[in-house]
């Protein structure tokens, strides 16, 4: 995949030299620097232009996270079924421009790229939660406003995090991309802690919806080498796309996945339909007129979002959960923002909220590697 190269490099005041700032200088030796005084973004009059939200993620800006890193995944939201999962945002928006991209209506009135500098905050944060309950078992992703690993050889987080969460047994981190930007975790020994995941849709879609993304065979051979350096690996079917031919298009996708990686070292694979508001609809229709993940046959459903209408979509799940178990017996599967009846329909049950999902994702079901 190309390399991320931004127009301009702005950072905030007092943050010249901290480490991932000078790392990324280091990298970008000809990029533009300016520096900004703190709070600058908020009154930066929005550029001129077309599509101010792809200009936005060609301005790199380097600031403090002054509010907490960790959060609760906004997935559990009421009437969802919740598996208990936790973020940390290092980084706001992404270098790549998926059409289905929640980020282009929630970053609107915001879409520089931006990163905080100090991960040392985050990772007290993650350690005071997380020692103080050394009997339960975390779950903690880097990938809810960014993708986790686009920008790591830029940026070098994954040489602060992994260190961090090898040293502690009950939490796992997951790096959830669509990139096969993965130098840096090669350095690294995980310990068994830290599951890298990626987010797969069958190559005819993610060729012409995952704008700037690793290709679905860069994508695989990237999971099979974090995979022999000892890390665990996770799939995401999701979005899960319904278009022409999605039966061939999952089942050869499936095929392909578990033949090039172990799936006895599979740590989780997930589905989740696509889901949209009536807002990013409008948005992706006007970016990428082209798109064909608007003409399906959707419903507007209780949380304001449209799916694939209920019929079709568990379908699709039963289908494609079906091949999943058949592929990798052992890997656990979940569904990401469903619906307690929707669960009981693919799988002949639903979980309890916070409990049955986080404790299958946890268990140490795998053989060593
Ligand atoms: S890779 Fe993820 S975060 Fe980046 S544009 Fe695509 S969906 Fe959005």
């Amino acid at each position: 995949m190309k390399r991320y190269q931004p127009e301009e490099i702005l950072i905030e005041r007092g943050e010249e030299n901290t480490p991932v700032v000078r790392r990324t200088l280091d990298h970008l030796p000809d990029t533009p620097v300016r520096i900004v005084e703190p709070g600058w973004e908020r009154e930066a009059p929005p550029r001129d232009g077309t599509d101010s939200f792809a200009a936005g993620k060609r301005r790199l800006l380097f600031t403090r996270q002054r509010s907490t890193f960790l959060e609760h995944c906004p997935a559990g939201t009421s009437g969802l079924v919740c598996c208990n999962y936790l973020v940390v945002s290092l980084i706001s928006n992404c270098p790549m421009d998926c059409s289905y991209c929640f980020l282009q209506e929630y970053l609107a009135n915001n879409p520089l790229l931006k990163v905080f500098t100090n991960v040392e905050d985050l990772m007290s944060e993650v350690a005071k939660a997380v020692d103080r309950q050394p009997w339960r078992q975390f779950r903690i992703g880097t990938g809810e406003l960014s993708d986790s690993l686009a920008l790591d050889p830029l940026l070098g987080f994954s040489g602060d995090l992994v260190p961090f969460f090898a040293a502690r047994k009950n939490v796992l981190l997951e790096f959830k991309t669509k990139s096969d930007r993965i130098e840096e975790l090669l350095k690294h020994d995980p310990k068994d802690r830290v599951v890298v995941s990626w987010s797969l849709t069958p190559p005819a879609i993610a060729d012409t919806e995952e704008h700037g993304t690793a290709s679905f065979a860069e994508r695989l051979h990237a999971a099979q080498r974090v995979q022999a350096a000892g890390y665990k690996v996770g799939f995401h079917f999701d979005p899960l796309i319904e278009y022409p031919h999605w039966e061939e298009g999952y089942r050869d996708t499936i095929t392909q996945v578990f033949s090039a990686v172990d799936p006895r070292r599979v740590a989780w694979v997930s589905l989740g339909s696509l889901r949209m508001t009536p807002a990013l609809r409008a948005i992706a229709r006007r970016r990428f007129p082209q798109t064909r993940l608007l003409s399906g046959e959707q419903i507007l459903c209780d949380d304001g979002k449209w799916r694939t209408f209920q019929a079709l979509r568990v379908k699709m799940y039963r289908t494609i959960t079906a091949w999943l178990k058949e592929a990798a017996p052992q890997a656990p599967q979940y569904m990401c923002m469903e619906t307690t009846p929707v669960w009981e329909k693919v799988f002949g049950h639903a979980p309890s909220c916070d409990k049955d999902v986080a404790r299958m994702l946890t268990q140490p079901n795998l053989v060593a590697s």
